[in-house]
């Protein structure tokens, strides 16, 4: 099913859209981990299940193409392939499109990628609205494409004003559904939500929660994401960083707090980053099914 799809009618329902996401494991003799995964994630029973591609050190193979396509068909979970391009060429990207339309892929989230500092990149596709182009041009419109946006401004705009702008070219480029960076702070989240729909953007936006259950995830996450920290938050880990069982217990509260507060507040959906974590993402499940 084409995504875009499911959040018209989830909006019809007056219900947010629920969405995971997973990544492909690092090792391939570790592969079948991911099924483990997604065996018990389906109890929440998810609207879509997205499948990153070479993020965060994983492998950016096949593997993102045979995961989603995997899900789909084994779980009947509609599941969105993520594509990065700033390392791709267009010979590359051409492939992966015909790979995810023969693999009967619907949806795929169109990407730029990380630039990593003294990394050689081919840079054929400068940014994600060029990807977003591309796949329209060569999916024949076929393709769902989705596209990330930023809350507290991506870390290289100048400002969230430029790169708020900077969004609508993704959006001027087919982009019909966006799924935010993780954020800690509801209110920064909302308050991009008003600007964004005040400068004509109005395509549904899900909002990106990653439950932080381990004090070592804190630092990466925060590095990677930017995101910024409000006083619960730092005061939570504070009080429980040397308790692991309960700084677990409160973070899977945070992540529930958040997104009750979201669903309130009329989001169109919550996308968990799982970390390929089933049970976390389960619990958070628990925490809000009522609202789903
Ligand atoms: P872009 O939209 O190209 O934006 C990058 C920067 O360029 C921004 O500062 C923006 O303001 C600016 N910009 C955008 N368009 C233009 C333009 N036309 N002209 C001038 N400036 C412009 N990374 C992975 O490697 N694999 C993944 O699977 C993955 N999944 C992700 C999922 C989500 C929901 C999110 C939020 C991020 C994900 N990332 C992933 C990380 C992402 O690749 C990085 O954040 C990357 O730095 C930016 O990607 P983008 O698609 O937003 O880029």
């Amino acid at each position: 099913m084409k995504i875009p799809e499911i959040y018209k009618k989830k909006r019809a329902e007056g219900k947010p859209v629920f969405s995971l996401e997973v990544f492909p494991p690092k090792r391939k003799s570790n592969r079948d981990s991911i099924y483990e995964a997604v065996e018990i994630l389906k109890v929440t029973e998810p609207d879509f299940i997205s499948v990153t591609y070479g993020a965060g050190g994983s492998v950016a193979d096949f593997s993102t193409c045979e995961i989603a396509s995997n899900i789909k068909k084994e779980y009947k979970i509609e599941t969105l392939a993520h594509l990065t391009c700033i390392n791709s060429s267009q010979e590359d990207v051409k492939t992966m499109i015909q790979m995810l339309r023969d693999a009967k892929i619907e949806n795929i989230m169109a990407l730029r990628g990380d630039i990593v500092p003294g990394e050689d990149i081919k840079r054929e596709f400068a940014h994600a609205n060029e990807l977003a182009i591309e796949i329209q041009r060569k999916s024949r419109g076929e393709l769902e494409i989705m596209g990330a946006c930023y809350p507290e401004g991506h870390y290289e705009a100048n400002s969230l004003e430029e790169d708020i702008q900077n969004l609508k070219y993704k959006i001027g480029a087919g982009v019909r559904v966006l799924i935010s960076q993780l954020f800690f702070d509801n209110y920064k989240f909302c308050s991009f939500l008003e600007r964004v729909r005040e400068d004509g953007i109005h395509v549904p936006i899900s909002a990106g929660i990653m439950p932080i259950v381990k004090a070592k995830q804190i630092e990466k996450t925060v590095q990677l994401s930017g995101a910024s920290l409000p006083h619960d938050f730092t005061e939570m880990i504070a009080r429980y960083q040397h308790e692991p069982k309960a700084l677990y217990e409160a973070g899977i509260e945070y992540a529930v707090g958040q997104c009750r507060d979201l669903i309130a507040r009329g989001v169109d959906g919550v996308h968990i980053y799982t970390m390929n974590d089933p049970k976390v993402a389960v619990r958070v499940h628990e925490g809000i099914k009522d609202l789903l």
